[in-house]
């Protein structure tokens, strides 16, 4: 990384593929208690939603996002995959979420120490592995508690904690990583490399396991789709990518998605990052007491807006008590 360059902050979001989008919803504001703050459309395929799920405010590195493509394949295990999302929750509040993931039938594992922490591994309903992980670092960063989530303020999850990723050549992604982003090796646990950027805490490292004979990966429901490193503003965003191409991998140009901008590369192990910028946030369309209650669209979608509507499944408030 060059020298003059700024720290990436950490995540900024991860997306992934779901199945049926009423049973996203349902899970992640039902089941998980996290608010959904914006209500859109794949972009790029305007006729499949994008659910975004943060906390109250949907700050930077709390929001876990969604395209639900249900008629997609499940999705094939393999390198170049990131194959985990983890979620900080407070220390001490693991007991209540088994207890709650336990009454609505969710695939579990058994609780165990990574990095000492305690961490539940669990399933989402469409195959996405999950990790709650017990996070006293992640009780200082940027987080506003939700009033209308089902679950109490003191359990509450408070943001995006890592992710893992399958690499066929570990040196190759982790030299690119160091280079190209400034990640930094943390440690080494259970086969497990962890690397983090800025502060390396919770919300800001990742975790990668070599698998030399695996298969490439595929996408799929179930699968990330991409995670996304923040950046602070157009011009870090532009030294990222300048330094990102550098080290060999090919930048898109600088993708205005409304609500921060974004340019996606895939590391050479063939996971695919984004780099978003901190702002303008989700706020910038909706007023922050109505957030996800409707349909928002960039403006440039906007004249469609009737046939969009008309394309998408119907969603209710989540279905669960
Ligand atoms: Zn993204």
């Amino acid at each position: 990384m060059p020298e003059f360059m700024k720290d990436i902050k950490g995540i900024h979001h991860i997306t992934a593929i779901a199945g049926p989008a009423q049973e996203n919803l349902d899970f992640y504001a039902g089941v998980l208690g996290m608010r959904l703050v914006k209500r859109s459309v794949n972009q790029d395929d305007p006729g499949t939603y994008h659910l975004f799920y943060a906390d109250a405010e949907g700050n930077p590195g709390t929001d876990l996002t969604f395209f639900p493509w249900a008629q997609m394949a499940p999705s094939r295990d393999g390198y170049g995959l990131s194959n985990e999302v983890s979620l900080a929750v407070p220390p001490g509040s693991l007991s209540f979420w088994q207890g709650r993931l336990e009454r609505y039938s969710i695939r579990m594992g058994r609780a165990e120490v990574r990095f000492g922490q305690n961490v539940l591994p669990a399933i989402d309903p469409h195959g996405l592995p999950l990790a709650l992980v017990e996070s006293q670092e992640s009780l200082g960063r940027v987080f506003s508690p939700w009033d209308g989530s089902p679950i109490p303020v003191e359990h509450q999850i408070r943001g995006l904690e890592s992710a893992r990723m399958v690499e066929r050549d570990l040196v190759v992604t982790t030299s690119f990583l160091s280079k190209a982003m400034g990640f930094r090796h943390l440690g080494t646990e259970s086969g497990w490399h962890r690397y983090g950027v800025g502060d390396g805490k919770s919300g800001a490292y990742v975790d990668l396991r070599e698998e030399p004979t695996a298969i490439r990966g595929a996408w799929g429901t179930g699968s990330v789709h991409h995670i996304a490193w923040r950046v602070d503003d157009d011009a870090h965003q532009l030294e990222v990518r300048e330094s990102v191409a550098q080290e060999g991998a090919h930048a898109t140009p600088v993708i205005d998605r409304f609500w921060f901008k974004s340019v996606y590369f895939k590391e050479p192990g063939g996971v695919l990052f984004e780099l978003a910028t901190e702002g303008p946030g989700f706020a910038v369309d909706e007023d922050r007491a109505r957030l996800g209650e409707s349909l928002v669209l960039p403006p440039w979608l906007e004249p469609n807006r009737g046939e969009i509507e008309a394309g998408l499944p119907k969603l209710v408030a989540p279905r669960v008590d």
